[in-house]
């Protein structure tokens, strides 16, 4: 091995996640922190679990309940002018 070119090797580095779960690995840094691991990942449960880490369903979920109310208020007034053409429609009989 050339000297002088090659990072510190830590053996025992920790590897942390967001569940809890840690285990040994080696790297050039001494510890690690992730949001998943195998002992948490869906791909590895079978169960369904977002990852989600930005709020972004959340936004998703915030924009689609707008989406609907006003969806909602349209068919409402859409609904009204109808009426009023039906009865001017009346009226004309
Ligand atoms: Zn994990």
């Amino acid at each position: 091995m050339k000297t002088g070119i090659h990072p510190q090797y830590y053996d025992e580095c920790q590897v942390t996640c967001a569940c809890g779960h840690t285990f040994v690995t080696g790297s050039t840094v001494p510890k690690i922190k992730v949001e998943i691991c195998a002992a948490c990942h869906p791909f590895f449960t079978g169960q369904a679990k977002f990852v989600d880490s930005e709020g972004r369903i959340e936004r998703f979920e915030r924009k689609r309940k707008a989406a609907a109310a006003l969806r909602q208020k349209k068919k409402k007034v859409f609904k009204k002018k109808a009426d009023k053409k039906k009865k001017k429609a009346d009226k004309k009989k």
